[in-house]
């Protein structure tokens, strides 16, 4: 579904040139649940920024169900990733002043026009599932951090989005929460999503069919 090949990535920082992804090649098949693990600063975010087409990279093909994606036009791959992919962020990225409803909704609102009625349905169905029901009108900050953390992961339903980019969910939540959210993961994949997530908790990378262990840039397994 995504193949990656021979992916390349440097920052330059001052005088300073970090390569931070080198010769990365990997393929990722429908369905699957894939952790990429490794130490801080090994490149992981990078990695996952450039399958999610977010970041592009210097040298190498991205591939997505056969199209090239380094080849395609911008518009063309913003389309796609608006309309396929879906990401979810250590820290959720909900807008403060519109409710869990309009937050989940975001993807679908274009400046001033209203969203129809069944995606609106769709939204609190999506809510109701993850168990935000009965808070759809609350704002993020009357959220714990699990519940925003969910809410961005309703957001990703709402779209139907076929592959969903998690880098460290996990991270700013408990441990009880941070399982809850794992296990929401694993609803998705069973309902056809595949996932892709950075993680650098051993014991939720062992949840994935796949690990991949990044370090300096390279892949080691
Ligand atoms: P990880 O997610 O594994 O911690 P990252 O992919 O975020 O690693 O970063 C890999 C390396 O690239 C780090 O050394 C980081 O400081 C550097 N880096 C990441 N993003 C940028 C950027 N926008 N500008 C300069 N350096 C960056
Ligand atoms: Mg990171």
């Amino acid at each position: 579904m995504i193949s990656a090949r021979k992916i390349n990535k440097h920052y330059t920082l001052g005088a300073d040139r970090i390569e931070v992804l080198r010769d990365v090649s990997l393929e990722i098949e429908e369905g699957e649940f894939i952790s990429i693990v490794g130490r801080s600063g090994s490149g992981k975010s990078t990695l996952l920024n450039v399958l999610s087409t977010l970041v592009r990279p210097d040298k190498g093909e991205l591939y997505y169900r056969s199209s090239n994606l380094t080849d395609s036009p911008a518009a063309y791959v913003n389309t796609l990733r608006k309309s396929d992919f879906a990401v979810i962020f250590q820290f959720h990225h909900l807008l403060p002043y519109l409710t869990v409803l309009q937050n989940t909704l975001l993807p679908f609102m274009r400046m001033l026009r209203p969203v129809s009625g069944d995606i609106i349905l769709r939204a609190e169905e999506c809510l109701e599932r993850i168990g935000l029901g009965d808070k759809k009108n609350r704002l993020p900050g009357n959220l714990s951090g699990g519940e925003q953390q969910r809410v961005a992961i309703a957001r990703a339903m709402v779209t139907s989005a076929r592959v969903l980019f998690a880098d460290e969910p996990t991270g700013s939540l408990d441990k009880k929460t941070g399982e809850e959210i794992i296990s929401l993961l694993v609803e998705l994949q069973q309902s056809g999503m595949t996932i892709i997530m950075v993680t650098h908790e051993p014991h939720y990378a062992a949840i994935a069919e796949r690990q991949i262990e990044l370090s300096d840039g390279r892949l080691v397994q």
